[in-house]
Parts: structure tokens; sequence; C-alpha cells
């Protein structure tokens, strides 16, 4: 049997559906046209759970959790679940004469596991296609400038968005949350894997720690000492970062990028 190619299926999905617009907004389209109802609803009780598709003999629905106010957040849980749908995973759970994939926050945000991990490839390809997404980039390495205007662009959320642009730059950087310093997220560029130090919190003594600290988003990329934050460098590599955050609530965006 052939693996699928959740990437390859996004983009079928977008060609015979033929979504030329922006795609986060013709998620509804699609599944309209597929006869899958959506039920965009606030489950309060249950903070963790994103999205689910159901099954129901032949029959399929989609279940979005909008407890957390994040529009771009449903956006992406009703992508995944389609993503579920148009890959042909079996249900993880039957009860009575109904079944289900139940996705979690925590479940989404780490792909836990494989079919996690192919609703993702397939959600970031639907809702950035790399064939509309990178001629935006002009080549850029991510700032919160790129960010934000490709964000906004293709309605997904800032993190979705920078996560997606280091799928395709060729510059060494990486990109990390943190919440109270600790490090909630991160991802690396392609060319820049296997520098960054395994670090959990973000290290005393950088220009990321004391924005964090006194609350004070950085206006611009800032040369930083490389051995805080890689393993491999040498005299003449240069490491800068820039920090921003919603302090009051604790959180943080870093990039940095070296050479
Ligand atoms: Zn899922």
């Amino acid at each position: 049997m052939m693996m699928p190619d959740p990437a390859g299926k996004a983009r079928w999905v977008l060609e015979t559906k033929n979504i030329t617009g922006i795609p986060a907004l013709a998620l509804h389209d699609i599944a309209k046209s597929e006869k899958i109802p959506v039920r965009m609803e606030a489950f309060p009780d249950e903070p963790g759970f994103s999205g689910e598709l159901l099954f129901k003999g032949d029959r399929r629905a989609i279940i979005v959790n909008t407890h957390i106010p994040s529009p771009q957040r449903h956006t992406f849980t009703f992508a995944h679940e389609l993503g579920h749908y148009f890959l042909g995973h079996a249900p993880t759970y039957e009860q009575d004469d109904a079944a289900g994939i139940l996705c979690t926050a925590e479940g989404i945000k780490t792909g836990s596991s494989k079919m996690e991990r192919e609703a993702n490839t397939f959600a970031v390809e639907l809702l950035m296609p790399e064939n509309r997404f990178l001629p935006m980039m002009f080549g850029a390495a991510p700032d919160f400038a790129l960010i934000k205007s490709l964000a906004r662009q293709f309605q997904v959320s800032k993190q979705a968005c920078g996560y997606r642009i280091l799928d395709f730059t060729r510059e060494q950087c990486a990109i990390l949350y943190s919440e109270n310093a600790r490090i909630s997220g991160y991802k690396v560029s392609r060319s820049g894997k296997g520098f960054l130090r395994n670090i959990k919190q973000i290290p005393q003594g950088t220009l990321a720690h004391e924005a964090i600290s006194t609350k004070q988003g950085q206006e611009t990329f800032q040369e930083c000492d490389p051995e805080k934050w890689l393993v491999r460098y040498t005299a003449l590599t240069q490491l800068y970062s820039c920090t921003r955050g919603i302090f009051e609530k604790g959180l943080a965006m870093t990039i940095l990028r070296w050479s």
C-alpha cells in the first residue's frame, strides 16, 4: 500500500477544490463539499480538548473546541481534523454506535503520534502551501515584522507562521517560546539543526533573559554571546537575538540567528 503523503494530499485538496483565496477562509467550504458538518463550540470543562473527527457509519463530522479565544487556533484545529479525514485515518476510540479521533491541545502541539504528526503536516501545507508561502518570504529570515505580515495574510497564528518560515529559510536560526523563562516550544531551521544547546530555560545573562525579567521587548536584533545558546561555534560565530512578548502573562518569543 502506498504511504499517504500528507503535504501532497493537502495540495491535492487545494487543487481539486479550486481554492485560490486564503485557504484558512475556505475550510468551511471544503468541509461542506465533503458533506461534513462542523460544530464550533466552547467546551470550558475540557480545556485540553482541541477537536475531533466523528465517525457514524459512512458519515463524518468535525468538532472544534472554541474555548480558547484564538480564531487562529480554531483554524489550525479545523485544518488538522480535515487532515485526519482526507488521510483516511482510522478512529482511535469506539463507543456505542459512534467512533472518533479525539485530538488534544498537547497531542497536536507535540505531534504525539504518527497520525497527529501527519494531520499537522497536512494542516500546515493546507493553510500555508509552499508554492504560495515561499515566494512571499522573498528569501528573508524570520523577524517579527515578516512573521506578523505573513500570519495576517494567511490568517494563521504567529507561532504556526514563524515555524513555517523556518521550514524554508536557508539561514541558521531558531524560534523559542517561553513561559516565565521556561522554554515551552521551539523550532530550528534546517541549516541550524544540531547547533542549539539542549536547554530548558532561557539562559541567564542573555538579552532574552534580560528582556523577560525587565518585561521590556527588544526593538531590534542585538548581538549576543553564542556560548550561551549554541553547542557548536567558533571565535567567528556571530549570534543575534530578539525577544518580544506578552510579558504580563509571562509569555515571550525569542528569535535567534547565527552565522
Ligand atoms: Zn488529531
